[in-house]
Order: structure tokens, then sequence, then C-alpha cells
């Protein structure tokens, strides 16, 4: 991607009211915050605003509320209290923020969760003009939403009297590029998770990219029902069995192969306290759920991560907050960090699972976006992104 966008750090923000795009979407588990690595990511961007004299603005959205509406479970109370902590001031929630935000120069606040506002997702044109009024620079700096083309993502960049990327975004930019210009192969995606239709619409691209393509999680189930197994009452997306079942020839015709998991970890119900029974890929029940990969399944994974040259992984192959389904992200995690290959990481909850397994320090180049990595290693153009190189031309 060409990088002719204005940076942040290239402008003199002294005096002005600068809005930043943050990807403060972090997992939330009854008010807590179970990884904050994407909060502390974003620091250094706000200290350098506000340490140049700018009245700092953050957005940001969290999870996926219904549009239009408050909804509690969705705040970003936690978050700013978070961020007050780290930052050790008071960084304050603004929950009316589109009419008008006070804030003084070497101050920072932060407005309630985007997704509140009607007209987010679709990119409404009258809200992002309201989202631009409110500051004289407008800060990209999300690199985990810059493959969606929303109002305080692309549609507030079009209408910003200054519309730059942040440090965050750039080094994104600038780190994925090298990584993918010429990768160390074999190739090696590893695409887990649960946000099944969208990571889904991705394999297809990415299998012309890379050599091997391992899948795991919800989108694994897809596939396992593709084969024609019993997938029980697994996550899985019926509707995209026959999209599956393509990828999956598509594969085997240009001569790479996607494994199907040959044994998986099952349980009664989605909990936490639910008994783990590890059986073949063939005898699983209609009333259980494939949570975790089985330990054969484990080896074989391991196997093709230890063969690799790069790795580019987002999404974990179970549930991994679950102790008793936590095995098979633990060994793809551990595979990755002892591999010579090098690896690249991406996603809310790939990360926290990073943490969990503390392999962090063993994975080459951690991203702080999810979709977005997954697009941007597919070779599309990030919506958000492009909006910044057309207005500094
Ligand atoms: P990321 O945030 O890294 O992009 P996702 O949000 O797509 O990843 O998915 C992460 C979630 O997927 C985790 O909360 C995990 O528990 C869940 N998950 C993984 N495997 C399964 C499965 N087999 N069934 C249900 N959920 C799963
Ligand atoms: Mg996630």
């Amino acid at each position: 991607m060409k990088k002719d966008y204005l940076r942040m750090v290239d402008l003199d923000l002294a005096g002005s009211r600068v809005m930043i795009r943050e990807d403060f979407n972090v997992p939330v588990e009854q008010g807590r915050i179970s990884s904050d690595a994407r909060i502390r990511a974003a620091v250094p961007t706000i200290q350098h605003a506000r340490e140049q004299g700018a009245a700092v603005i953050l957005l940001s959205h969290l999870g996926r509320p219904s549009e239009g509406e408050f909804d509690h479970h969705f705040s970003l109370q936690p978050v700013a209290d978070r961020l007050s902590d780290l930052m050790g001031r008071d960084v304050k929630l603004v929950s009316d923020w589109l009419s008008g935000v006070d804030v003084e120069p070497g101050q920072v606040v932060l407005c309630e969760n985007v997704r509140f506002n009607a007209g987010e997702k679709s990119n409404d044109l009258e809200l992002a003009k309201r989202m631009a009024r409110l500051c004289d620079v407008f800060v990209m700096d999300a690199f985990g939403t810059a493959h969606r083309a929303q109002a305080s993502t692309e549609g507030v960049a079009r209408y910003a009297s200054v519309a730059c990327a942040g440090p965050l975004l750039d080094k994104e930019l600038e780190s994925l590029g090298r990584a993918m210009q010429d990768p160390q192969r074999p190739l090696l995606a590893i695409v887990g998770g649960a946000k099944v239709s969208g990571k889904l619409t991705v394999l297809d691209a990415l299998l012309s990219k890379v050599d091997q393509l391992i899948i795991g999680g919800g989108i694994a189930n897809t596939f396992i029902a593709a084969e024609g197994h019993e997938v029980g009452a697994s996550l899985y997306e019926p509707g995209l069995i026959g999209q599956a079942r393509q990828l999956l020839h598509q594969a085997r015709s240009q001569g790479s192969y996607i494994p199907i998991p040959k044994d998986v970890c099952v349980a009664k119900s989605f909990s936490a306290e639910a008994e783990a029974r590890v059986c073949d890929i063939d005898q699983v029940k209609h009333d259980e759920l494939i949570l975790d990969i089985g330990p054969l399944t484990r080896s074989e994974y391991a196997e093709i991560i230890w063969g690799a040259g790069t790795v580019i992984w987002n999404g974990p192959v179970g549930v991994f907050e679950f102790k008793h389904f936590s095995a098979g992200t633990r060994s793809v995690a551990e595979a990755v960090a002892d591999s010579d290959c090098y690896s690249i990481a991406g996603g809310g909850d790939t990360l926290a699972a990073i943490d969990q397994f503390g392999v962090r320090d063993r994975i080459s180049y951690i991203s702080t976006g999810g979709g977005a990595f997954l697009e941007y290693v597919e070779g599309k153009q990030l919506p958000a992104v492009t909006v910044l190189i057309a207005r500094a031309t």
C-alpha cells in the first residue's frame, strides 16, 4: 500500500483540538478488562498529542451493541478507568458528545462508544460531519478498524480540516508491508476464532497468497460440517458450508491442503465448568459442542507450524478462556513461539491468548488488528487508509 498520507508526528498540534480514533475494542467480562494490550499500545500516541499542547478527544467502538441506543454492557467506562490508571491522570468519559466536547489543551477525554450513534456503521454523512466539526485535526490510529468504512473511521476523515495517520497505524502499515513483501516460505496462515462469516470471506483471497492454511475455532466447525461430519450444537455457519466446500476443493487443486481436525474436545454445554470429552472427528454427538482440537490434531498442527518460514496467526483454535478447552490454543501459541519462523499475530482474543500462555516475547510482530490485519495480508485496500491518502493529495 502506498504511504502518501500525512502523519501526526509531522504536524504542529499546539492549541489544536485533536480527535484520535482509537481501537479500544478490548475484551470486557463483567466490567473487567481481561487484556489491555490495545489500550497500552495507544498511550504513546495520546501522550504525544497532549505534550504538544493539543486538546485530545478520543473515539472508539466497543463490541457490537445495537446501534442508536445506550447499552451499559458496551460502555467505554472500564476503558476510561484503565486509561486514567495507565496515564496517571483523569480521563473523563463523555456520554453526550456529538453536539460539543469540553476539553482544554493538555487534557484528554474519551467519548462514549461510537456505535451508540445511529449511522456509525452505515457511514452516515451527517454523522461523519458532526464528528468532523468537533476537531481541527482527525488522527486515525485504529488499525484494527481501518478495513471498515464507518463514520468514525472513514467518513470523519473526509470532512475534518486535517486528516492524518497516527504513529500506531503508520507503524502497522510499515511493519506488515515489510513482512508481506517477500515472506520467507512456506507461508502459513492460521485463522480461527468466532467471527465465522466475516473471516470465511477472507479465506478465499488468503488461500492464493499462502502455501498452507490452518483453520480453527468456529471456522473449522463449518469446514468439519462441510466434510459431512456431525457438529452437533457447535458454533458454525450452515449457510456457508457450500463456500467451505469450495475452499477445500480450491486448496486441493492448488496443491496445498486445509487440514480438518482429526480429533476434538467436546462438551454438553458452553461453560467453563463443562466436562470435556475427547473424541475422533466422526464421533461428535448431536447434543455436543466442539470447543477445542484434540491431542492428535495438536501434534499435526505443531508439525506444520515448525516447518513454516512465516506464520500469520489470527484467531484462537478453541475456547481458550475455559481451562478444559485451552490446550489447543496453548499448543498453537507454543509452537509458533518455538518455531524458527517469522511470526505475525493479531486480533483481540488472539493477543489475549498469547498473553495468557506467556509467549508474547517470542512472537516476531504483534499487530493490533484482527479483521484489518487479515484484509491487509489478503492485499485489500483499507478504506480508512485510502481516505487519508486522498486527503493528502
Ligand atoms: P480475534 O479477536 O483474535 O480476532 P475472534 O474474536 O474471531 O478472534 O474469536 C475469538 C473467540 O473465539 C474466543 O472468545 C474463543 O472462545 C472463540 N472460539 C474459539 N473456538 C471456538 C469454538 N470451537 N466454539 C465457540 N467459540 C470458539
Ligand atoms: Mg475477538
